[in-house]
């Protein structure tokens, strides 16, 4: 197992969407996982930028991409990525068939407009 603070490989991701967004009616480009808690946020493009905002209200420093085929870890507080990681408790990204940007049903027209 894992000895990198702030990185726990045993729990599984929140869900499929950003957990915040989904609670609220967003939508997102990017989702960013939590490799402490396994929480599911959206990126800083996304317009809630909730991954960023739990890493920061948690105080848990890193994310996983968790987009289809990337595995890149980036750590907030030093703003960098990791060399390397643990393998996270799977599913290790978001179903390859839900739409960038998502969830389909909730993006806007104008969605690129309103990304940072
Ligand atoms: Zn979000
Ligand atoms: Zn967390």
């Amino acid at each position: 197992m894992s000895t990198i603070p702030g990185i726990d490989p045993s729990v599984p991701p929140s869900g499929a969407g950003c957990a915040d967004c989904d609670a609220a009616g967003g939508w997102w480009l990017h989702l960013r996982r939590c490799a402490q808690c396994g929480h599911v946020g959206c990126c800083d493009s996304s317009p809630a930028q909730h991954a960023s905002a739990h890493a920061a209200s948690a105080g848990h420093p890193i994310v996983q991409s968790y987009e289809p085929g990337e595995d890149w870890f980036w750590n907030y507080p030093v703003e960098s990525y990791l060399d390397h990681g643990p393998t996270l408790a799977p599913p290790v990204s978001h179903p390859v068939d839900q739409t960038v940007p998502g969830p389909a049903d909730r993006v806007p027209p104008n969605w690129q407009a309103m990304l940072h």
